[in-house]
């Protein structure tokens, strides 16, 4: 997927700020962060969406929202609450077709986001 923004960060062929890398996900800062702490967290992976999912992925995408969990705590905003969210498909605004799940926090999240 040579033309998927996400898979050259994860090729390390485009630059990102990187949190955590493990052998089926990493984590990176959002380029446009909405709050102080937004970090994407991306399966190495390259499925275009939920819609996409495959019964065999059930336990990748667990393992995202398992390091949500641990990178909320490491960045201090396990007790103030986050946002952990995927978006999926045109009414969804997603704008990047390789899975991610979004981690926002650090201030008072407004919902809907807009
Ligand atoms: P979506 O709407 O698809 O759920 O969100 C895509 C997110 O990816 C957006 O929040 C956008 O700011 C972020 N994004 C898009 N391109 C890049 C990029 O090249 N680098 C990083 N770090 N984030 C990106
Ligand atoms: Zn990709």
């Amino acid at each position: 997927m040579a033309e998927c923004i996400f898979c050259r960060i994860i090729a390390g062929q485009a630059p990102a700020k990187v949190y955590y890398r493990d052998e089926q996900a990493i984590a990176f800062q959002d380029i446009h962060p909405v709050a102080p702490v937004h970090l994407l967290i991306v399966p190495i992976k390259h499925i275009e969406s939920l819609n996409a999912m495959t019964e065999e992925d059930k336990p990748l995408i667990g393992h995202l929202f398992w390091l949500a969990r641990q990178l909320a705590a490491q960045q201090g905003i396990a007790q103030s609450g986050y946002r952990s969210i995927i978006n999926t498909g045109p009414d969804s605004g997603q704008a990047v077709f390789h899975i991610h799940l979004h981690l926002i926090g650090g201030q008072r999240v407004r919902f809907p986001m807009g």
